[in-house]
């Protein structure tokens, strides 16, 4: 990412919605403007800026409002609809008050006032927030343009009757209505809120889905972490509905620097790095399901042997919140036991490195956007056992469409996993197909690639914007009739 010569006034609210995977994509972001030349301002929930150990630096700060919640709310992911929830009607009046404060910017001087405000599509009040104070917005997605494009199609898919499906309905059935997916979009591929919905009219969830995307139209422009190889149709079916479209991804693959510190909500267990240093080339099988996914004993059970059955070392994160409530010692006891010393167990890796080491042959993942995002830019094969929401359809992309793996959804079977993971292990043919969508990704990020043009053109928006807001803001009168609302 070249350094471009912006207005030092350009300032940007980073606000992503307070889940890991969230912070993590929206913090390589915040480092490419930062390279960019731009102050940031990035915005945690008090909760998590506790556990995010943030450093700031000269042109870079971390704030924090209250996600709204008590302090002792899990913010696990069966209780995600109450964190969303209390983001809209609670954070959004502390959200409010720090723009309305920041719109004067940093009296000692370190900080112009915010010119702009870069917010996760998620979470529409805040970008109805900032347009309200005068301060233009841009909404971001952390999620894929195949996914943004299903959720964004659902009227569709009511019209055609393709939703809903009821329980016990053949989930193979071909979908139509999602353009450019007609000839490999089944049921069991549409994001899993579709599922179990039998009066989508009226359905909650749906409703909030397709709100918040249908929104990302009223916001200057939506933001992508996606890159033009692996979804090109997507983004073209966008467009339209849009007032602009950066696809500017993969975004930790751009940005030249480790992204700013502040990230990362565990603490990533460095050793297993040592311990795939101790294994031959391309003969593990890492293994997570990302920072949410929640799994039973029972399909614990069917990994566990599936893996063992499949005959390769593993690298496993487990991590402790991830299997009911079941104790993770006994767990580790378990894998131990089954795996002996061809398994190792870890709460939370380091994962972009494990990914990049070349011991490692295969990926078993919940096709977790960030998650496959980084095994493709590595190049590595995958096994898809996807959780919900974005995960469904990414991963049909990735067995139907990319051809870099196989899909193992709806199914949690130790013989299946035993035979998928051979195959993603042993096929020449899913290899070259993961080598080849790496060299296009890595083009696409490279300096002359499609994302770096993306992200050029990103930065120029955003200061254009900045320069408007700047001359609003001088006016001391406006400023104060927003002030004081
Ligand atoms: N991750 C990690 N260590 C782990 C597991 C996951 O660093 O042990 C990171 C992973 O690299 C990715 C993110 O956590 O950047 C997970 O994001 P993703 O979108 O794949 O899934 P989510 O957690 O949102 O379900």
């Amino acid at each position: 990412m070249d350094m471009v010569a912006a207005t030092p006034a350009a300032h940007v609210l980073v606000f992503p919605c307070p889940v890991h995977g969230h912070i993590t994509c929206m913090l390589h972001f915040a480092t490419g403007l930062l390279a960019a030349g731009l102050h940031v301002t990035f915005l945690h929930s008090d909760h998590n800026l506790r556990r995010a150990a943030a450093a700031s630096s000269p042109r870079l700060r971390y704030v924090s409002i209250p996600d709204g919640l008590p302090v002792e709310h899990p913010r696990d992911v069966g209780r995600i609809v109450e964190l969303m929830e209390s983001l809209k009607t609670k954070a959004s009046v502390a959200y409010r008050s720090l723009l309305a404060s920041l719109l004067l910017g940093d009296a000692t001087g370190g900080f112009p006032p915010v010119t702009c405000v870069v917010a996760d599509g998620i979470m529409s009040f805040a970008v109805d927030v900032a347009e309200e104070l005068g301060i233009p917005a841009l909404a971001f997605r952390t999620d894929s343009a195949c996914s943004f494009l299903a959720y964004l199609s659902l009227p569709r898919l009511l019209e055609l009757g393709e939703l809903p499906f009821k329980d016990g309905d053949d989930l193979d059935e071909p979908v139509r209505g999602v353009p450019g997916m007609e000839s490999f979009l089944r049921r069991r591929d549409l994001p899993s809120q579709c599922r179990d919905c039998s009066d989508p009219d009226n359905d909650p969830l749906l409703q909030i889905v397709y709100g918040f995307t249908a929104h990302s139209g009223n916001a200057r422009a939506l933001v992508l972490n996606t890159a033009a190889s692996m979804e090109r149709a997507a983004l073209a079916h966008i467009a339209p509905h849009m007032r602009d479209v950066f696809a500017i991804g993969p975004l930790h693959a751009m940005s030249p620097t480790a992204p700013a510190a502040g990230g990362s909500l565990w603490r990533e267990d460095d050793g297993c790095l040592a311990w795939l240093d101790g294994q031959a080339d391309r003969s593990v099988v890492y293994v997570s399901l990302g920072s949410l996914t929640v799994i039973s004993l029972e399909q614990f059970t069917e990994f566990l042997h599936g893996l063992v059955a499949a005959g390769y070392p593993f690298l496993w994160v487990l991590r402790p919140d991830m299997v009911g409530a079941s104790q993770s010692a006994t767990l580790r006891e378990a894998v131990a036991a089954a795996g002996k010393s061809k398994a190792r167990v870890v709460e939370w890796a380091p994962q972009r490195g494990v990914l990049r080491h070349r011991a490692v042959g295969c990926f078993l993942t919940h096709a977790g956007w960030n998650s496959t995002l980084e095994a493709a830019v590595e190049g590595v094969p995958m096994v898809c056992w996807p959780f919900f929401t974005d995960q469904q359809i990414n991963s049909r992309f990735v067995g139907g469409v990319w051809r870099t793996g196989l899909d193992m959804k709806d199914v949690c079977d130790a013989a299946v996993v035993a035979r998928m993971v051979r195959e993603a292990m042993e096929s020449g043919q899913i290899r070259a197909s993961a080598q080849a969508l790496a060299r296009e990704v890595r083009r696409d990020v490279a300096d002359g690639g499609s994302s770096t043009a993306e992200f050029k053109r990103l930065v120029e928006f955003i200061v254009e914007l900045s320069t408007t807001a700047v001359a609003a803001i001088k006016d001391e009168e406006y400023v104060a009739s927003y002030v004081n609302i």
